[in-house]
């Protein structure tokens, strides 16, 4: 039975049974969350992914504070603004070449589900039966329909099943067997002639934090374009220097055909998201009879507030600091899980870029692992934002985050093993 005394709040990805209790948080500053009971919590996770430069970083909060006494919304259908313009084209300038068009919308999700009807628009309007759609095991791309068909089947998505449509699945490159996956690829390329290919580019995030190397992605690319299969880079988590370099796409030396940018697109200071495009996947949506108009809008498509907080993350990566901020957050977190590869209580000890991994031994594994809940209020014991995907904890800090801040995140997770493996 629900209690009656509890917040009418039905928070996200929660199962209220087990965290009815909601840390109450008051103010954010870079690497730190204070709570309304006077705690003070290092993000180790940036917030679900989002807070790269830190929060309430002074530059985007001015750029918040300006715009939004000068225009905070205005539709944006035959109407445009310097905000999005400016963010625009900044993009495009940093983003892989070859990208030519920036659609706006405001969520991870809607970034994906833009670049699905992108790319079937696409062949619906050059005359070409291309539907099917390829993706990789254990890929999350957001809890929209869409996203979700084109995501993992399981618990997440359970209860939705006749909600999603058909896709076919690769497997994902595991060390040693990088060429079957490949080979499916090329296979499901062949056979089913689909419309494009969607992928998180280096490391699965929701599944699991799996990583895989450059070359795969790099390999993928061309046996997509040698089948004229649109390849679509989900770099919604993996973008804004978390793999090391500002997109993960660059390592691989690939320029997708469509690209899916959000969390910290704004520093993680608002909603925001985009999805880049190759020039003739507009140009096919291009024609003077509106039929071929790319149907899709949110009311708040680009709203200028988001958009001013973009821009302001965009000078931020002008700045040659962020980047050397990466390339120490890298080094830190390499030190730091070091001594972990040595520890018998964990598995697969790993790190992409800013992004650390390890899966704690347990009886029980997967998302569902019973661990994950005691593992999460161990660290909320301890002032440490961190939330396990079942057995494995990952860290994926803001950037201002210390070397005292790393070595607290470590011992919490050294002490949760004594505690609980
Ligand atoms: N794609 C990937 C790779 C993600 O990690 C996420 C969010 N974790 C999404 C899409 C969905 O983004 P949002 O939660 O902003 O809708």
């Amino acid at each position: 039975m629900t209690p009656k005394t509890r917040s009418p709040i039905w928070h996200p990805f929660t199962q209220h049974a087990l965290h009815d209790e909601m840390t109450r948080v008051v103010r954010g500053d870079g690497a730190y969350l204070h709570t309304a009971d006077g705690r003070r919590i290092v993000d180790s996770i940036s917030s679900w992914w989002v807070v790269t430069h830190g929060h309430c970083h002074p530059h985007i909060v001015s750029a918040i504070q300006n715009q939004a006494g000068k225009l905070n919304q205005i539709i944006f259908a035959g109407y445009t603004h310097d905000p999005a313009e400016e963010v625009a084209a900044l993009l495009l300038k940093v983003a892989p070449p070859g990208l030519d068009y920036v659609f706006f919308s405001d969520s991870g999700s809607a970034s994906v589900e833009v670049a699905l009807k992108m790319a079937l628009g696409y062949w619906h309007n050059i005359g070409k039966q291309r539907i099917r759609l390829v993706v990789m095991q254990h890929s999350y791309h957001g809890d929209t329909v869409g996203a979700m068909s084109v995501g993992a089947r399981g618990v997440f998505n359970a209860a939705y099943g006749s909600l999603l449509f058909d896709v076919t699945s690769i497997p994902f490159p595991t060390r040693g067997h990088e060429q079957a996956t490949l080979d499916a690829l090329e296979s499901a390329c062949r056979n089913e002639i689909p419309a494009a290919f969607i992928v998180e580019p280096l490391i699965l995030g929701v599944g699991g934090m799996l990583m895989y190397p450059a070359w795969v992605l790099r390999e993928m690319k061309r046996i997509c374009e040698a089948s004229d299969v649109l390849f679509i880079a989900d770099e919604v988590m993996t973008g804004w220097g978390r793999t090391g370099t500002l997109f993960a796409c660059e390592q691989a030396n690939v320029t997708p055909d469509i690209a899916c940018y959000s969390k910290g697109l704004t520093g993680g200071a608002l909603p925001l998201a985009v999805t880049l495009c190759r020039a003739d996947i507009f140009d096919a949506h291009y024609s003077k009879d509106r039929t071929r108009t790319f149907f899709h809008s949110s009311s708040y498509t680009a709203n200028p507030v988001a958009c001013a907080a973009a821009k302001a993350n965009l000078d931020l990566w002008q700045d040659p600091e962020s980047r050397q901020r990466v390339a120490s957050v890298a080094t830190m977190q390499e030190q730091a899980i070091e001594p972990f590869r040595a520890d018998p209580r964990f598995a697969n000890v790993r790190r992409t870029g800013t992004i650390t991994a390890l899966d704690l031994k347990t009886k029980d594994a997967g998302y569902l692992a019973g661990v994950g809940p005691k593992l999460q209020a161990f660290f909320k014991d301890r002032n440490l934002l961190l939330r396990p995907l079942g057995n494995t904890i990952y860290v994926m800090p803001p950037y201002c985050v210390t070397g005292a801040d790393l070595d607290e995140i470590y011992v919490g997770i050294r002490d949760a093993a004594d505690a609980l493996a």
